[in-house]
């Protein structure tokens, strides 16, 4: 069994199986859980091969097995993995296994250390877990995608054959597929692609869409799971396997397809989402009235209704409004006047905070700061960054609201918007649109914001995105506050 510390410990119940709770008074902040992955995958659907042992691009292959690519700088890959091909049971496999089919690199990977006599046993908690294959099988999304990009190639390469105390067949590959899948963080490999990283007990915490930890991982895939909030004694460690900017229709679907799971946390049985109304709609009846879902008491979401009018809105026409409003958030493709049109369009029929109202302004949000990096407006225009400061600035509340306590999410929102408010302020008092004073109020605003977003990363590691984030934060600070010295007199 493996040692959790002194600040967690299992526990069972019927309806979570075992699980982990406090074993002590925790502080946000305190570490709960430490892991390295049990292996580190490209996605499914990934054509660039990648080094072996460090997961950056590489177009070299390992010398002695002939099967794994290996960058220059490592040199050498896992032992058992490289022997198995190199003058082990899989040495008549064609050697261009992997170069064809890279996408069954992860589920290779987790193949051979069940084979190794020394890591089968670390794979216990992962292949352990039944999986109820009937609830995947012709469903919607993945299974297809296991069977074309891993199952089939597997099965037909011959590896199948030279692993017989497996007892391999199409069924176990997919329940295997399924497993890594839902074991899997995304981590970031040092040339800043995006990987599959399976922690087997990190990723197994029960989900709750308003999470009371915080996953942090470095760039060597090291998981560390934080405190979030104040734990007491007994309170259940969970995560959140789903995006806290989704309403509550998008996120129930997004963990149906992924986990198959029901998901009856605080906040999707709360109508209002935690106050923030993000899958409210303007009521079409009255003046000012917001229509919100109904949830029934095990948790199915039922029509919108007005509290103030008691007009009805049904699922079918709210439904049928988020799949356009769907539809053109895809065909607008970053085109910046597209969205902007969007929101005039769709603004008087969603509450402010609608999440596809959001995303709009995400969307905008990102392209005015890209075009501001590359310089492509044609002299800075004060309005656009102004819309800038706006757009990040209406994302702020909800961003706090959804993620109580230390929250990244926070902590980005927060960035983006001392970014945006910076550049204004500083074009402003160039052109003198502020006087000496006016700029200084802004530059104190900008000090604040800066330092929240730099507390709430605090706890990230060093060599981690969010850590790098940190340094950003903590240069432009300094430059704040060397402006403030020289004005603020
Ligand atoms: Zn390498
Ligand atoms: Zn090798
Ligand atoms: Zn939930
Ligand atoms: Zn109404």
């Amino acid at each position: 069994m493996q040692d959790f510390g002194e600040n967690i410990q299992q526990s069972h119940n019927e309806k979570l199986g075992r699980h982990l709770v406090a074993a002590i008074n925790i502080e946000p902040g305190d570490t709960l859980l430490e892991e390295r992955p049990l292996l580190v995958a490209p996605h499914w659907e990934c054509h660039q091969l990648k080094c072996a042992q460090c997961l950056q691009e590489s177009y070299v292959m390992c010398r002695r097995c002939q099967v794994f690519p290996l960058c220059m700088d490592c040199g050498q890959h896992d032992d058992f993995e490289c022997e198995f091909f190199a003058s082990g049971a899989g040495k008549a496999i064609c050697k261009d296994i992997l170069v064809k089919n890279y996408g069954i690199c992860g589920l290779l990977k987790l193949l051979l250390l069940l084979d190794n006599p020394e890591t089968k046993g670390d794979c216990q908690g992962l292949v352990g877990t039944p999986i109820n294959l009937s609830d995947y099988r012709d469903g919607e999304g993945m299974w297809q995608e296991h069977e074309e990009l891993v199952v089939r190639p597997l099965m037909e390469s011959g590896l199948v054959a030279v692993l017989p105390a497996q007892q391999l067949t199409s069924d176990t590959l997919h329940a295997h597929c399924i497993r890594i899948d839902s074991n899997s963080f995304e981590v970031t490999a040092r040339d800043g692609d995006t990987l599959k990283g399976v922690f087997v007990c990190g990723a197994s915490l029960p989900h709750s869409c308003v999470p009371n930890t915080v996953v942090a991982l470095d760039e060597q895939f090291n998981m560390k799971l934080y405190a979030a909030v104040s734990l007491q004694p007994g309170d259940i460690i969970y995560n959140s396997y789903t995006n806290p900017l989704m309403g509550t229709s998008q996120r129930q679907h997004q963990l149906r397809l992924s986990r198959r799971l029901e998901c009856s946390c605080s906040r999707c049985l709360d109508p209002t989402e935690m106050g923030t109304h993000m899958s409210s709609m303007k009521c079409r009846e009255c003046d000012g009235g917001f229509s919100v879902c109904e949830i029934e008491p095990n948790g199915r979401l039922g029509d919108w209704r007005c509290p103030d009018c008691g007009a009805l809105l049904t699922a079918a026409e709210v439904h049928e409004l988020q799949a356009e409003v769907g539809t053109a958030l895809v065909e607008a493709r970053g085109e910046l006047q597209v969205y902007e049109s969007l929101l005039t369009q769709y603004g008087p029929l969603l509450h402010p905070n609608h999440f596809m109202l959001l995303d709009i302004k995400q969307n905008i949000a990102s392209i005015l700061r890209a075009a501001a990096l590359m310089n492509s407006m044609e002299q800075p225009c004060k309005k656009l960054l102004a819309r800038r400061v706006e757009l990040c600035s209406d994302l702020l509340p909800v961003c706090r609201a959804v993620v109580p306590g230390i929250s990244k999410l926070y902590a980005i929102g927060l960035f983006e918007y001392l970014l945006a408010l910076v550049e204004l302020v500083e074009l402003q008092f160039a052109e003198s649109d502020l006087n000496k004073k006016e700029y200084v109020a802004h530059l104190r605003t900008a000090s604040l914001v800066a330092k929240e977003a730099m507390d709430l990363l605090r706890f990230e590691p060093e060599n981690s995105a969010e850590g790098y984030l940190s340094d950003r934060i903590a240069m432009e600070l300094e430059r704040i506050e060397s402006d403030l010295k020289k004005y603020g007199r």
